[in-house]
This record gives structure tokens, sequence and C-alpha cells, in this order.
């Protein structure tokens, strides 16, 4: 597969903003004074341009993720990540895509935004991707198709094997959102990277790491793809105070793998106590930091929960999610408050 056949026109021939962080970056002497970007000079930690290129971000997450730096980019949130993925590959009012729902709502929401048309192939009954009705879809405009893995809001991850069939025969990218790959038993795609030139991974700083309030989002993908993401992006999209607690943060694995398994524990612990619910009709098996369930009736039981002060996730009105609810794991004194309140109402 050749990925150049699949990048629009006006993007192929596009000559990038070439900032002035990007003309001259190696500073090789402390006595170097920079008088190229027009900041102001008063020293007060933000005073300058980020790094454009996030490189020592990049660094921590090519040892931590096991991976080459150019296999990746870096955004504001995976939200812009994916935007990005959209504005390099998909002709506006030619090109579509395919999503699988019930599944994470921004992957249409940038489809419309974009003018591409959306094709929909619902999961099965147990959230599983049906491969022969996606390929019944497909057509040659189809450049991408989004699979997210672990799934949300129905919490799973997609058959090994169904993927790789996907990842081998869809004429275009395959895109798999792993925002909850850290809570899940099941590895990460990212291993099999070099394997797949169509495949793009999609990671976040927002749900494992604990880092939802700085916008982080993670790409991984040939270098030839993140190439052509690179020459798209805003060139200081990521902020520098963003990088420095990114940096920070990823300094500290070990403190974030210890909260892992601490949620891990906390989400088994409630998968067990809701059982003791009359109207949970249904518990979804989950590999993320959320857990859902199917009730009796999912709007009354939302507001009685909101009446008491616990805001959670009404996902009724998904297709396959018919009177279900979603709850994010959180503190042991709020996964109590929360059975407490589902015992009371
Ligand atoms: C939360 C979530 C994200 C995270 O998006 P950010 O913009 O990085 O915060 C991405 N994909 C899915 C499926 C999510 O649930």
């Amino acid at each position: 597969m050749n990925i150049l056949n699949l990048v629009r026109e006006n993007i192929k021939s596009l000559k990038p903003y070439s900032s002035a962080r990007d003309e001259y970056k190696d500073a090789t002497s402390d006595d170097m004074i920079f008088l190229d970007a027009n900041e102001n000079p008063f020293e007060n930690g933000v005073n300058r341009y980020p790094d454009p290129q996030q490189n020592s971000v990049k660094d921590l997450l090519s040892e931590i993720k096991k991976v080459d730096k150019k296999n990746i980019l870096l955004g504001n949130g995976s939200d812009e990540v994916l935007d990005l993925i959209f504005r390099a590959f998909c002709e506006p009012k030619e090109d579509n895509i395919i999503t699988l729902p019930p599944t994470y709502g921004m992957y249409s929401v940038l489809a419309n935004i974009n003018n591409i048309e959306n094709k929909t192939v619902l999961l099965t009954e147990d959230f599983q991707p049906k491969v022969e009705q996606i390929f019944e879809k497909v057509d040659k405009n189809s450049k991408i198709l989004f699979l997210c893995s672990p799934n949300n809001p129905s919490g799973n991850s997609f058959s090994t094997n169904k993927v790789e069939e996907l990842l081998k025969k869809f004429n275009g990218l395959v895109v798999i959102d792993e925002a909850y790959i850290d809570f899940s038993e099941e590895k990460s795609w990212l291993e099999r990277l070099e394997e797949f030139p169509n495949l793009i991974i999609t990671q976040t700083l927002s749900k494992a790491y604990g880092l939802a309030g700085i916008r982080l989002g993670v790409c991984y993908a040939s270098e030839e793809i993140i190439a052509i993401l690179n020459n798209i992006k805003p060139p200081y999209n990521v902020n520098e105070l963003t990088q420095q607690k990114a940096i920070e943060r990823l300094q500290k694995v070990e403190e974030v793998q210890q909260e892992i398994i601490e949620i891990k524990a906390e989400r088994n612990q409630l998968l067990e106590s809701l059982k003791e619910i009359d109207f949970i009709n249904t518990i979804y098996p989950t590999d993320c930091n959320f857990v859902l369930v199917k009730v009796d009736d999912a709007t009354k039981r939302y507001n009685q929960l909101i009446k008491k002060g616990i805001v959670i996730r009404n996902r009724t009105t998904q297709p396959l999610c018919e009177n279900t609810l979603r709850f994010t794991v959180g503190t042991s004194l709020e996964n109590e408050r929360l059975l407490q309140a589902l015992k009371e109402i």
C-alpha cells in the first residue's frame, strides 16, 4: 500500500509554515542570544515559544513505549490528532470514513466538521466488529476505519483476529484509538506498528496518566504518516506548560503504574458490588476505568443519582446501549458513595 496515494492533493503539495524555532533550534553555546522570534526578552518561565517538535516529551515516550521518536506525533489532546488525520487524508464531500457504533462520539463530530460522510456499521451484541458487513460498506473513497479498542462506551477490547483481518484487508488507514490501553489486559497494537503500514494508533495522557487538564494526545504511525501530519500541524500546538507537566509525569511512571493498579482493583471491587443492585440487569465486561451497566430505566436512575449529587453518564440513546449507564471508577470513597446511592434509590 502506498500511503501517499491516500493523501489529499492540496496536502501533498503543501509547503508548511516554517517557524523561527524550526529554522534555528540548536543552542550550541550558553551565550547565544535569540532575537529571531519577536518574543519578550524578560524571563518569566514561558516568555519563549515552546519546542514545536516536543523533543523532551517524545524522548520519554519513546523510552517508555519502546517506539522510535520518528514514529511519534503529539497533539493538543487526541482530538487534535484525530482532526489532523481527517484533514490530511479525507477530501471534503468526496471521501468517507467507517465507524462502528456504539463508540467514541468525536469521530462523527470530526467527520461532520470536515464535511466527510460517516458510514456506520453497528458492532455485534457483544460489541465486536462485524468484519464482513464492514467490507460491504467500504467503497473506493473509504479512507479511514476507526477502531476504538478498548471501546468507549462498551469497555471491551476487540478480538485480535478481527482487528488483524481489518488491518490486512482494508485499503485505507486503520486508526486504533487506545485511549484506555493502560487499563487493559490486552496488548497494545504498538508492538506491531511496523507490520502494518496503514496503522495509526492514538493514545492520550488524559486517562491513565491523570493529565486530562493539560491536553496531550499521542499518535504513533509509520515515519511516512507522521511526516505528513507534522507538515500540517500548527507549529506550536503543544504549549510549554503542557510539555513541562508531561515531562514531570513521564519521569514518574512507577507512580502512574501504582495508580493504574489501584484503579483496576477498585474497578474489580465495583464490578462485584454492582451485582447486589437489583435494578442492574447486565454488567458488561470492561478493560477500561469505567463500567457499563444495563438497568431497568436509565434516565430515571440517572436523574435519581443526580439528586444525590452523583454525576454519571447516561448512554441510553446510543445504539445497542438502550437503558445503559456508564460509571467512571473513582476513588474508594467515591465508589462507596455511588454504591450507597444505588442501594438507596
Ligand atoms: C477520553 C477519550 C479520548 C481522549 O481524548 P483527549 O482529547 O486526548 O482527552 C480519546 N478517545 C477515546 C475513546 C476516549 O474515551
